[in-house]
């Protein structure tokens, strides 16, 4: 028995306009690389107003300005809206019939994140979610979520977002990695394979870890 440490956009739902879709928006408007801007997503994040601050900060004219606005202004339109994966819910099943206990870990306000879950029918396999807003970062992985898990039990952390997710936790000898590396993924990419770390699997979709799980990959 396992915790899965399961992270929710890209993973269980697809939010209709996804922070990595708005940063490269952001990142044709004020003319930065995609990259810079991401990372600064992905390890300064503090709440989405402080992150349009700076994005505004970026901006060397009145009509960028206006720009960035208006498509932030987008973002929290879209925020509660959230498409189902395909095989979500056969994880959660799966995961929940092996008696493996789940967590989500987000960085997406736990309201929203409820009501995009409820939105989906799967609100009912999380009754534990873990906020964090630095997310991404080793001072998050370990503050934040690690206390809020019960001890002695093997964990398993799983993801779509590699520098988010992933690499965090990665360094780390008792956890285990699934990334999810979506064909066409938005993010942010390294060339890397599980080939390189033994804690590391590598998948292409929700529904090959469904697939594993169920083959009892995780049950050692
Ligand atoms: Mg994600």
């Amino acid at each position: 028995m396992s915790i899965f440490v399961l992270d929710l956009d890209g993973i269980v739902q697809d939010p209709e306009d996804p922070h990595a879709k708005l940063i490269k928006d952001v990142s044709r408007i004020v003319r930065k690389p995609y990259e810079e801007l991401f990372d600064h997503y992905a390890r300064q994040f503090r709440d989405n107003d402080t992150e349009e601050m700076y994005h505004l900060s970026l901006c060397n004219t009145k009509e960028q300005k206006g720009e960035v606005r208006v498509r932030w202004s987008q973002l929290h339109e879209n925020m509660d809206k959230a498409k189902p994966i395909p095989a979500a819910k056969e994880l959660l099943e799966v995961l929940r019939s092996q008696g493996h206990q789940i967590y989500a870990f987000t960085k997406g306000k736990v309201e929203i994140q409820k009501r995009r879950l409820r939105r989906n029918g799967i609100s009912e396999f999380f009754p534990q979610i873990v906020y964090s807003a630095r997310k991404g970062t080793r001072e998050g992985f370990e503050r934040d979520l690690l206390p809020e898990l019960p001890k002695g039990k093997p964990i398993v952390v799983v993801g779509d977002s590699f520098y988010q997710d992933i690499e965090p936790a990665l360094s780390r000898e008792n956890i285990s990695c699934v990334w999810i590396r979506w064909p066409d993924s938005d993010e942010p990419v390294p060339e890397i394979s599980d080939d390189d770390h033994a804690n590391l699997r590598i998948v292409k979709s929700t529904q090959e870890l469904a697939n594993l799980v169920k083959k009892g990959a995780f049950d050692g």
